[in-house]
């Protein structure tokens, strides 16, 4: 069954929104194993609506349409499908019912009643958050689904009839689980499993490097979540031994919910003292709500002096070694230290860019007790990113620490 999704709306070819009805409905499908042969978008012309459904049901066996089912004339999807497969607009009883009742003045339902007209044979789909009712048309052997535009009427809409009508035709279902990995860039990761993606089947492996973490997705063609997890099973466990401290298992919620959790659970104090990031390590865990309870204290100590003052940073280390180095880091992991008396100590150093010779170059690390942990390396990426890529490193190395021991 080859499907199209057909999103109607002059706004979406302006720009003025975003097609995410068009990113729902392709993630849904994924879901069900109904390949997605086209996505279409055409702004609300009549002509150019007919035209696009026409090639749609000759190269397709089922179309998905959203928007333009409101009640004023520049809303025609409803029209142009009667008019491409030779079917009569008829009121529908039961959508004019509803109409009724949701308008209690006749005006209004007047003016709203070609809401409740659809081709001959329809099967209406109520709207349960708003007026426009949709449709799926069984005709000519192809079938065509008609969904309004607003996403929080689309969505349920969706969810209550459209999944389950669609699943009938899925012989397999699609599952997927994204396992996080840290320390280390795209390149490296995807070397330690490329014999993984090399013969991959089902499931499939494919690396991905997300703006929140290093990825690898699996997706498993299966009946169900139970069997899907069998088969996910032996990469798991690859994954757990080829990454080791690097593997961060498959939660998806972010980091600093992740931390905010176990920091909360067992009540300890944060600190952060930060160069190159520049208090986005703080502000990331504050992201997540009832972590004021732990964080005690943050600097930003972006300059040498700063450095030196605040933190007590030797002045010979900092010159001997320059503020982006490992034994500047760990200065300022004791320095951090000494101030809060945190039990968990985070601290960040490095040159951002553009104009540094060493842009990219940096370097992180924690303090629980006495145990001391510094990485670093150079990050690519514009100054923002590497930024971004420095606290999200910080913060997964210290989520690994607290999954693996206590503290
Ligand atoms: P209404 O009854 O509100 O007119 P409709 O079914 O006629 O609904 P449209 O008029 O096409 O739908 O769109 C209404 C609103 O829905 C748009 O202004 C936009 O905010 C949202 N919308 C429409 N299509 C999309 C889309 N593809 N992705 C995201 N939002 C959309
Ligand atoms: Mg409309």
């Amino acid at each position: 069954m080859k499907t199209e999704i057909i999103s109607v709306g002059t706004e979406l070819l302006l720009g003025d929104i975003l097609n995410t009805n068009s990113k729902y409905i392709s993630t849904k499908m994924a879901e069900l194993g109904l390949p997605l042969y086209r996505h279409t978008t055409v702004g609300d012309n009549f002509e150019r609506l007919c035209k696009a459904i026409i090639t749609g049901l000759q190269d397709n066996d089922i179309l998905i349409l959203t928007g333009g089912l409101g009640p004023t004339p520049d809303d025609i999807t409803k029209e142009a499908c009667a008019k491409v497969l030779d079917l009569p607009l008829l009121l529908n009883d039961e959508s004019y019912e509803r109409l009724k009742e949701y308008f209690a003045d006749r005006n209004s339902v007047e003016n709203n009643m070609k809401q409740s007209v659809f081709p001959e044979g329809t099967i209406i789909l109520p709207n349960r958050f708003g007026t426009a009712d949709g449709g799926i048309i069984e005709a000519e052997g192809k079938i065509i689904i008609i969904l309004p535009g607003p996403p929080k009427e689309m969505e349920p809409m969706f969810e209550e009839y459209v999944y389950p009508y669609l699943s009938k035709f899925s012989v397999q279902k699609f599952f997927s689980r994204f396992y996080r990995i840290t320390g280390m860039g795209e390149w490296q990761m995807y070397s330690i499993i490329k014999d993984l993606i090399d013969t991959q089947t089902n499931p499939t492996v494919a690396p991905y490097a997300k703006k929140e973490a290093l990825v690898i997705k699996l997706t498993a063609a299966a009946k169900d979540l139970e069997s899907a997890e069998v088969l996910f099973e032996p990469y798991e466990k690859a994954f757990k031994e080829r990454f080791k401290e690097n593997y961060l298992g498959y939660d998806q919620r972010p980091l600093e919910e992740r931390i905010g959790e176990i920091v909360i659970e067992k009540d300890l104090s944060i600190s952060t003292a930060e160069s190159i990031t520049g208090g986005m390590v703080a502000s990331t865990l504050i992201n997540y709500p009832g972590i004021s309870s732990v964080i005690s204290e943050s600097y930003v100590v972006y300059s040498d002096d700063a450095k030196k003052e605040i933190l007590g940073v030797d002045k010979d280390i900092l010159e001997k070694h320059s503020a982006v180095s490992p034994e500047v880091l760990k200065e300022m992991l004791y320095g951090i230290r000494r101030i809060t008396k945190s039990d968990i100590c985070l601290a960040t150093t490095g040159y951002a860019g553009p104009n540094d010779d060493k842009v990219g170059l940096a370097y992180y690390g924690y303090l629980i007790n006495d145990e001391l942990y510094i990485n670093g390396r150079v990050f690519k990426g514009l100054r923002n990113e590497i930024r971004q890529r420095v606290t999200r490193e910080l913060l997964n190395a210290l989520l690994k620490r607290l999954l693996d021991k206590d503290i």
